[in-house]
This record gives structure tokens, C-alpha cells and sequence, in this order.
């Protein structure tokens, strides 16, 4: 058990464990949302491989309810993580230019070439 902002949780370690879901209570969930997937908002066919998704993850609140359950197709949460990973990838970049990592091309506009080679500041 660990402390964190004022609130208990339980570690992996601890009492809770991550809850998995029975055939019973996904066939329950799947009607509830009316096959759904919340992240492409469009319909869980016969066949395709969808999975139970925690609206808030479970590691932080432990929570089990039907508010905190969406039904997700295992294609769309692979898109998802992979833009996560673009995004964090992009701010990288960003901060690398930042610090000056990135070469600045400042000298062809600073100074121009005149036609017998002289560079002269514009
Ligand atoms: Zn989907």
C-alpha cells in the first residue's frame, strides 16, 4: 500500500487486484454500450477483437463501475498508444530546437552572395 495526494492505494502487491472480466460480464458491458467502440465511436462487428478499456486508469482508482468501463476495438487502442507515442516523439523534437540541438540555418538570411562571390550582410 502506498500514499499518494492524500489517497490509499493498494499495489499490485496489495488486496486489489486488476479485475478480469468473465464471458457473462462482457456479454453485460457489450450490450450496456451497445457495442460501441468509445474510440472510434463505431460499432464492434461479430469477430472483430475489441477489449474492456478503464475510462480513468485502473491503477489509479481501482475502479471496476460501468462509468469507468468503455468497450474499445484492439486495432483503435494500438492507433491510440501509437499517436501517444508521435506526440511525446514531436515534443522532443521541439524541445531539441529548443536548447539549440537543431543547427539554425540563419546564414542565408543574414547575409547575401553578390555575383563576384563577396558575401556582404543584406
Ligand atoms: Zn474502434
Amino acid at each position: 500500500m502506498w500514499q499518494r495526494n492524500g489517497a490509499l492505494f493498494w499495489t499490485h502487491y496489495g488486496m486489489a487486484k486488476r479485475k478480469t472480466f468473465s464471458r457473462k460480464e462482457r456479454v453485460r458491458l457489450f450490450e450496456l454500450h451497445r457495442g460501441q467502440c468509445y474510440l472510434c465511436s463505431g460499432k464492434i462487428q461479430v469477430g472483430d477483437a475489441w477489449q474492456i478499456e478503464h475510462v480513468v486508469p485502473w491503477e489509479l482508482t481501482q475502479d471496476d463501475t460501468d462509468d469507468n468501463l468503455r468497450l474499445a476495438h484492439i486495432a483503435c487502442h494500438k492507433v491510440k498508444t501509437a499517436d501517444d507515442v508521435r506526440a511525446i516523439r514531436k515534443a522532443d523534437r521541439i524541445k531539441a530546437k529548443h536548447i539549440g540541438a537543431v543547427k539554425p540555418s540563419g546564414f542565408t538570411r543574414k547575409w547575401r552572395k553578390k555575383m563576384n562571390g563577396e558575401v556582404v550582410p543584406r
